[in-house]
């Protein structure tokens, strides 16, 4: 076979060949490029061809050279590339990672909207700790030792300190005293937070859930100035339209007691499976705070009167997106929780 015919099968050889390992791109320089290797060898044999030959081949000869040469940098660079890939651990030409946004808890996207409707009317918030002694739980709110009031209100009691009863607050009314002690009428504020009652778990049930209660307290204050505030706050959470009613009611704390619904927001007062078919949904409790509540706390009852109300986020929650479940808030469910706002303020 002929130098021409050789050096055109070497050429093909070298275009397809392929290194993947440093070994592979040895064994190409040991085939062509070292001295007993076929570049070599080539060179050997041009120098026995007859002067006719050596002008044909010449440049022929020195291009393949280079093609050898340029082949083996090639095959080098490509593995410098590999190796750093595989040092990073990284592959630099994956898509990026997005970035995923969580999503507001039900329960907070409506205790902010009830915060915002309240703050339009100037309450702030007041905020106290989860475990109460007695006095700040029951007793300043007008619950006596052993009165049957305290019955309804299941209570994790934890401890018994200095003869007072210490325990998971059952309400956040107990923020509403603590407040009242500290401060000087007027008090204008609401007070959102969990709460703890020894219940079983259910749909409808749960050892902790969250509340919002407000408190007014200035001269003059009357009952008229409660419905006022409460329709306003109707208003603007389930829209203009929204009827109230007020039935009434027992709590100790208040007199006279109230329970407060609205027409119901699904059949607008037809009846559905929401409201039972009566057309009506209770969402609150309230009334006027009552005068020994106010003494208790070292407000002179004869100059002030105030009023309180108190509703559960989640009853609210529950009526605003139709959930059936209230286990559901604190299981943690991703499917769930994903279903609600990403709005970030
Ligand atoms: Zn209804």
């Amino acid at each position: 076979m002929d130098i021409q015919t050789r050096i055109n099968e070497y050429t093909a050889e070298i275009n397809s060949f392929e290194a993947t390992t440093a070994e592979e791109t040895e064994k190409f320089r040991l085939r062509f490029l070292v001295n007993k290797g076929i570049v070599r060898a080539l060179f050997d044999e041009f120098k026995m061809v007859s002067a006719e030959e050596k002008r044909a081949l010449g440049q022929v000869l020195n291009q393949f050279k280079v093609l050898a040469e340029n082949k083996h940098k090639s095959l080098l660079e490509g593995l410098d590339d590999k190796s750093q890939v595989g040092d990073s651990d990284q592959d630099l030409t994956l898509p990026g990672r997005g970035f995923k946004l969580g999503s507001r808890h039900p329960l907070s996207l409506v205790r902010k909207e009830i915060v915002e409707i309240f703050n339009k009317l100037g309450f702030v918030v007041a905020e106290g700790p989860e475990i109460e002694d007695d006095w700040h739980n029951f007793s300043a709110l007008n619950f006596p030792d052993e009165h049957p009031a305290r019955d309804m209100q299941d209570t994790f009691f934890i401890e018994k300190k200095d003869g007072n009863d210490i325990a998971l607050r059952t309400h956040t009314s107990s923020v509403q005293v603590r407040m009242m002690e500290m401060g000087k009428p007027p008090f204008r504020a609401i007070m959102p937070g969990r709460v703890y009652r020894n219940e079983a778990i259910s749909a409808r049930a749960h050892c902790f859930f969250h509340q919002v209660e407000g408190l007014y307290v200035d001269e003059d204050v009357s009952f008229a100035d409660l419905k006022q505030t409460l329709f306003f706050f109707v208003q603007e959470l389930y829209g203009e339209g929204t009827k109230v009613r007020f039935r009434p009611s027992y709590f100790p704390f208040t007199e006279p007691s109230a329970e407060m619904d609205i027409s119901c927001s699904i059949c607008k007062g037809s009846g559905c499976t929401l409201c039972k078919g009566s057309g009506w949904v209770e969402i609150l409790g309230c009334g006027m705070v009552d005068p020994n509540v106010l003494e208790n706390c070292g407000i002179d009852s004869k100059k002030y009167s105030g009023f309180a109300f108190g509703m559960g986020i989640e009853r609210i929650t529950n009526l605003k997106y139709e959930i059936k479940d209230l286990r559901l808030f604190s299981e943690n469910d991703i499917r769930f929780l994903k279903q609600f706002s990403t709005e970030i303020i």
